[in-house]
């Protein structure tokens, strides 16, 4: 379709008359239509190349077109295309089998779900359930979806408009050295003091009262926000001491992203339940879940599970599912995604710092890093401010527009850049595209003193 001015015109006509769009004023945006996408690229109908250093939203992890994915895809829409989910599937029980091999502990169990979202939901429930208590503790900072007990559990501003949906959640402040809210000068102050913060909100809000604590295991778009070491070992703590659930939230963390299948399994530390979505299947049919402990699921044993929906466990979701397990192992992904970021990432992006007075800091890990864009590296006050948008958010969309006119689709977020490419994204293709951030750096270097 490249070149084809009247077939863009018809996609855009479409989408602006007809499609409302997600955490949007439908009258200010602008969608680029895109034509085609293959491995780490996609295509506007201009024929413009951009290298997805977003993997669209954190979810393409084996990039466009796989051609696994696509075939396990098509065989099974070919053999059977559908079934409810209160019948026996042999493609829901192979990736239910899988997930649970890799997962820790004595993990076992799989709710599928549609997405991230209904994951935690359902999390929540299941937690909820099994304590006979009703409040949940979230961190500042932290995403964990669209509807009614995600967005309330949801620590940024996208909660505000859609207060209160669920009004048994508390926040807490979780670790986050480089802005600690506890004045913390090392990782090590960070744990404790962060441990202690939450221990007080336990016991201040009521831990008789507590049924969950739901962390991401590293935050995703609210910073790439590493815990320091001790600190999710100290959380599983304080949930045993407390008898409250432990969720790890790993719907962008989970599959691969920190060359690990679960991000856990980097820090030592087993949930009770892991919910997960996005790189289950790269979101070539929309997927999530909720792994359980053995000790939750057999709580259900004799006690009804009250939830469900029409497509858990779908099997054209789950064949796609099954078929990355096979390409992550085939292709040694996981060895891949720690080489790539310590080898080329890691010590690239570190080496930014000597050359760019914007860069305040830089961390991540696999393939999943956070640039945080400073005006001033001594008193670190952000690129932009906090939720900026309009005229105060301009320095921030400027860099992004650079990485888009050098051919590189950036995730930015308030003032960061994350870098999040796809797992199969080439060497070559790597370091093309951190050479175009780099080059990118350069305008936020101009309001930076
Ligand atoms: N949790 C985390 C950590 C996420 O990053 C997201 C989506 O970005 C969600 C939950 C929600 O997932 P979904 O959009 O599939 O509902």
């Amino acid at each position: 379709p490249f070149g084809d001015a009247a077939a863009e015109q018809r996609v855009r006509s479409d989408d602006r008359n007809h499609v409302f769009h997600s955490w949007s004023a439908q009258a200010q945006i602008n969608p680029l239509p895109v034509a085609a996408g293959e491995g780490s690229t996609f295509w506007d109908y201009e024929g413009n190349a951009y290298l997805d250093f977003s993997s669209q939203l954190v979810n393409l992890n084996l990039g466009h077109q796989h051609p696994d994915l696509v075939r396990a895809i098509q065989h099974q829409a070919g053999r059977l295309a559908t079934i409810q989910p209160s019948m026996a599937s042999d493609v829901r029980g192979e990736l239910a089998r899988l997930i649970a091999g890799v997962a820790p502990g004595d993990l076992n169990k799989v709710f599928f779900t549609n997405g991230g979202a209904d994951a935690n939901e359902y999390a929540v429930r299941m937690a909820r359930r099994v304590t006979g208590r009703r409040k949940v503790l979230s961190m500042y900072r932290s995403y964990h979806g669209g509807t009614s007990t995600a967005i309330s559990l949801t620590g940024d501003p996208r909660r505000w408009a859609n207060e209160p949906s669920d009004s048994s959640v508390a926040h807490f402040f979780g670790p986050y050295l480089y802005r600690s809210a506890f004045h913390s000068t090392t990782p090590e102050e960070e744990t404790q003091r962060a441990l202690e913060h939450l221990e007080n909100v336990i016991v201040l809000e009521g831990a008789p009262t507590v049924a969950a604590i739901i962390i991401e295991t590293v935050v995703g778009t609210n910073g790439v926000l590493v815990p320091p070491p001790g600190y999710l070992a100290g959380v599983r703590a304080l949930c045993d001491t407390y008898g409250i659930v432990y969720i790890a939230d790993e719907v962008m963390v989970g599959f691969g992203r920190l060359g690990e299948w679960f991000a856990v399994d980097a820090f030592g530390v087993t949930p009770d339940l892991i919910t997960f979505a996005k790189g289950v299947n790269s979101g070539y049919v929309p997927l999530g879940g909720v792994v359980i402990s053995d000790r939750i699921a057999s709580f259900f044993d004799t006690v009804s599970f009250q939830g469900g929906l029409t497509y858990s466990g779908h099997p054209l979701a789950c064949a796609a599912g099954v078929a990355t397990f096979d390409v992550f192992e085939r292709d040694g992904i996981l060895a891949r995604v720690r080489d790539l970021g310590e080898r080329v990432i890691e010590p690239e992006i570190a080496s930014w710092l000597e050359r760019h007075p914007s860069l305040g800091e830089v961390r991540g890990r696999g393939m999943f890093w956070a640039l945080e864009l400073v005006r001033s590296r001594e008193t670190r006050e952000p690129l932009v401010p906090f939720n900026a948008a309009g005229a105060d958010a301009a320095p921030m969309a400027e860099v992004a527009a650079a990485c888009k006119a050098a051919g590189v689709w950036p995730f930015t977020h308030f003032n960061r850049i994350h870098i999040a490419p796809p797992l199969i994204i080439t060497e070559g293709e790597l370091r093309h595209g951190l050479a175009a951030i780099d080059a990118a750096l350069t305008v936020a270097d101009r309001f930076a003193g």
